[in-house]
């Protein structure tokens, strides 16, 4: 079968490899339909790790997929042979204590799709996985929208989380790529009112703009703290951080309220942030951390499915196999006004 691997830095190859094959009565071989291009696979793509997750050359990366069901073991009751299929690309092991605690996603044995060392990724024609990890969404979703539903889970548990109960709350959102977005959706779908985005590229700001933030915000031209002072001058109460970057958190601290909640989603590229404890503490805010997603697919699938959230608005650039290397340098360096890019199959 075609795949797709890394070879080195910023290198990467189409490449014939053997089909993978079944080897558990619980397996499921799916044929892969579309794959979203995550910041995480550039991440791997452009400097070959995430923190301590470093890549072993050739690696295959890819996550966000869908797939119709290509052969299923003898034990696989949930999924039949030509069901399209959401994957979700974590594998617990279902033994440990934080998948006995309802922590699957912290499962001590856990291991993901396209993450180095774990599961070689989806960038192929086929992939083998549980079949625990398959949602049948024939009828309900296309291929696109299936393959959306993964980063989308991660704004539903991100804001899951943050345990918003009124729909006056004010929040705004750190970065407008498509963790951001999809926290802006579920807040959206959720019927919360004020929702800002802060982020320095003005064509996601009017894409956070299309999707339903009531205000934009850009720090590379406008000072945070005072436009968002002059616009809630009680400041906010919820702020989720979907950049990654250590500006983000310093404002972040500087526009929540007394008893605000900062919610941490984006990964930084060094391991540490500095926070401004005095302020933290004087104002007593909750840090919230957002590992991936717990238990969220089948409520991302609702929502696209019941149309309270148009998922396909974050894509602005589609694909196939062959031409993986542009859609990694494209959203590698945010060119043409990429979001989101899909691969399809
Ligand atoms: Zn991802
Ligand atoms: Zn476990």
């Amino acid at each position: 079968m075609k795949a797709v691997v890394l070879t080195g830095i910023r290198k990467m190859q189409l490449t014939e490899i053997p089909e993978p094959v079944i080897s558990s009565d619980k397996d499921v071989k799916i044929k892969l339909k579309t794959i979203g291009v995550c910041g995480s696979d550039i991440h791997y793509y452009s400097e070959g790790k995430i923190g301590s997750q470093v890549v072993d050359y050739p690696f295959r990366v890819g996550h966000e997929c869908s797939g119709e069901i290509a052969e299923i073991g003898a034990a696989v009751d949930n999924v039949k042979v030509g069901d399209l299929v959401v994957v979700d690309p974590s594998v617990h092991c279902g033994s440990c204590d934080q998948c006995l605690a309802g922590r699957p996603h912290t499962c001590r044995n856990n291991k993901f799709l396209g993450c180095p060392g774990q599961i070689e990724g989806c960038l192929s024609e086929f992939i083998v996985m549980p079949s625990f990890t398959c949602f049948p969404v024939t009828g309900k979703l296309n291929a696109i929208q299936a393959a959306l539903i993964e980063p989308l889970t991660i704004g539903v548990y991100a804001v899951n989380l943050a345990a918003i109960k009124n729909k006056n709350t004010t929040v705004a959102i750190f970065g407008a790529g498509p963790i951001g977005l999809s926290i802006l959706m579920k807040l959206k779908a959720d019927m919360v009112a004020d929702v800002g985005m802060i982020e320095p590229l003005d064509y996601r700001l009017i894409k956070a703009g299309d999707i339903g933030a009531s205000w934009q915000i850009n720090p590379g031209e406008e000072e945070v703290e005072e436009e968002v002072k002059n616009r809630n001058e009680l400041l906010l109460d919820v702020v989720f951080e979907a950049s990654g970057e250590q500006e983000a958190v310093n404002n972040a601290i500087k526009i929540l309220k007394p008893g605000g909640k900062l919610v941490l989603v984006g990964i930084p590229p060094e391991a540490q942030y500095v926070f401004n404890m005095d302020l933290m503490r004087r104002k007593e805010l909750t840090v919230i951390n957002v590992r991936r997603q717990n238990h969220c697919v089948q409520e991302a699938i609702d929502l696209v499915t019941s149309g309270a959230v148009d998922v396909e608005k974050m894509v602005t650039h589609e694909f196939n196999l062959e031409e993986t290397p542009v859609a990694f340098d494209m959203v590698e360096g945010y060119k043409f006004g990429t979001v989101k890019a899909m691969i399809n199959l």
